[in-house]
């Protein structure tokens, strides 16, 4: 499947009706269960990978879908596949901070080549088109503003580079700021991390520990057509559909 513009459209507006139906959810009282991983799961979590699940297969019913919160299971011999976060950051969720994403992206050949994260909080949306990235926000009538084409910075002294960390997995921000020789660091939850290096606002996000491929998938996407790169311990571009769908550590760069 190619994505022009016209599919491009779809999907990101698939991620947007999927925001509306969190941001409904999120507005009332709410109560979170824990899955057998100990994460926490919400009705909204719930609802968004219904609306994702079913438009996507309406899109094109032979792309398997494979989601934090349904299907995951790949046939061997597919080699294009999509990677569904419907709701990314659910303990911000929970903690009312608003730094909650939709993430949705397409894998061909153990490559993400198609990404979208939407913040419903904020109503901005990142997604790919062609080799470039973009980001804009959407305004009540679902219109696009303010579009822009997104790059990552070059900050060539490292104590300039700004050093994204999780909000809520980041164990030893001194040691992360002595190993990475900066000073500057932002915390954010959710996939917003890949976002911010692919505009410009930071630089580097280590991710020590175990992630999940539907939390990084479509914020890898982005940032690679933003000019960045997503990256394990050793060096290797990061892949996808490994077993398990389980990501090694690994560190995101502008
Ligand atoms: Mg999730």
């Amino acid at each position: 499947m190619k994505i022009d513009l016209k599919i491009s459209n779809i999907i990101n507006q698939i991620a947007i009706d999927a925001g509306r139906e969190i941001i409904k959810i999120y507005n009332k009282p709410f109560t979170a269960k824990m899955k057998q991983d100990r994460s926490p799961v919400t009705k909204a979590d719930l609802v968004a990978n219904d609306l994702i699940c079913k438009k996507l297969h309406e899109l094109n019913p032979k792309i398997q879908i494979i989601s934090e919160e349904g299907n995951k299971k790949l046939d061997k011999w597919n080699n294009i596949f999509w990677l569904v976060d419907p709701l990314d950051g659910t303990k911000e969720f929970i903690k009312k901070n608003g730094e909650f994403t939709v993430n949705i992206a397409l894998v061909k050949n153990g490559r993400p080549i198609y990404g979208v994260i939407y913040l419903p909080t904020k109503r901005e949306i990142f997604y790919t088109l062609g080799k470039s990235s973009y980001s804009s926000k959407i305004n009540k009538k679902n219109q696009y503003q303010s579009k822009k084409k997104i790059k990552v910075k070059i900050r060539k002294q490292l104590k300039d580079k700004v050093l994204l960390l999780s909000r809520s997995h980041s164990r030893n921000t001194e040691l992360s700021k002595k190993h990475f020789r900066t000073n500057k660091v932002k915390f954010s939850g959710s996939s917003i991390k890949f976002c911010l290096i692919a505009n410009g606002v930071g630089n580097t996000y280590p991710r020590p520990g175990t992630t999940m491929e539907w939390d990084t998938a479509a914020g890898h996407a982005i940032l690679n057509a933003a000019g960045g790169s997503v990256k394990t311990l050793d060096r290797k571009v990061l892949k996808y559909g490994k077993k398990g769908f389980k990501n090694p550590s690994f560190i995101a760069r502008g």
